[in-house]
């Protein structure tokens, strides 16, 4: 895609994260790397329902900010997510409503919050990890995830929401939707006993 259809992505993107209540006010943020290398992000402050392609923010992969509105200072993160995974070209961070709240709770497994009872979190995410409780723009919210992203697709931010990685805009939003409406169901489902899939069942779909 050219620059220009990134751009307008991310606008459409964001109006339709907003419309369906995935975000609200100016809270998350969406960002992707441009085939220049550098990042678009959208700005500090802006509600996802209301980005206009032109003072989306541009950043260089070292965090230069070279043209647009004021990026977010969440983009820190974005970038220590791109600087170690390749593979990873759009992040979607959402304080949406289900992620947030399983993120605030205690005694999960730091290793995976969401442990499987659905095929598509396992065939599309794989585990989450959780990052530990920090204030909002602490470095260590980056450094944490740069350790974490060669090895995992998506991220909770404990007591803050999630970080969710894809090949592109699209994607990183399917995964995103795809873990909140899981986070639903857990929500929905409990205190009821699961049947979580056996290890068998989760190898064959991996
Ligand atoms: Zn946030």
């Amino acid at each position: 895609m050219t620059e220009h259809e990134l751009r307008r992505e991310m606008v459409h993107i964001g109006a339709s994260l907003f419309a369906r209540g995935y975000a609200t006010g100016s809270a998350g943020n969406l960002s992707l790397l441009l085939p220049d290398g550098n990042v678009l992000a959208t700005p500090t402050g802006s509600c996802l329902g209301e980005l206009q392609e032109d003072s989306l923010s541009v950043v260089t992969p070292q965090g230069e900010w070279i043209s647009g509105n004021k990026p977010s200072k969440e983009v820190s993160f974005h970038r220590a997510v791109y600087q170690n995974k390749p593979e990873c070209k759009a992040i979607v961070h959402l304080h949406s409503h289900y992620l947030t709240a399983l993120s605030c709770l205690q005694g999960l497994d730091t290793q995976n919050c969401i442990r499987p009872f659905t095929p598509y979190v396992v065939m599309r995410i794989g585990d989450v990890p959780l990052v530990p409780y920090y204030r909002p723009g602490d470095a260590r919210i980056a450094t944490d995830l740069a350790r974490l992203a060669p090895h995992y697709n998506a991220f909770l931010l404990a007591n803050h929401g999630p970080v969710v990685t894809g090949s592109s805009l699209r994607e990183a939003t399917n995964n995103t939707e795809e873990l909140e409406e899981t986070a639903r169901l857990i929500f929905t489902l409990s205190p009821r006993e699961i049947r979580y899939l056996t290890p068998d069942e989760v190898k064959e779909l991996r």
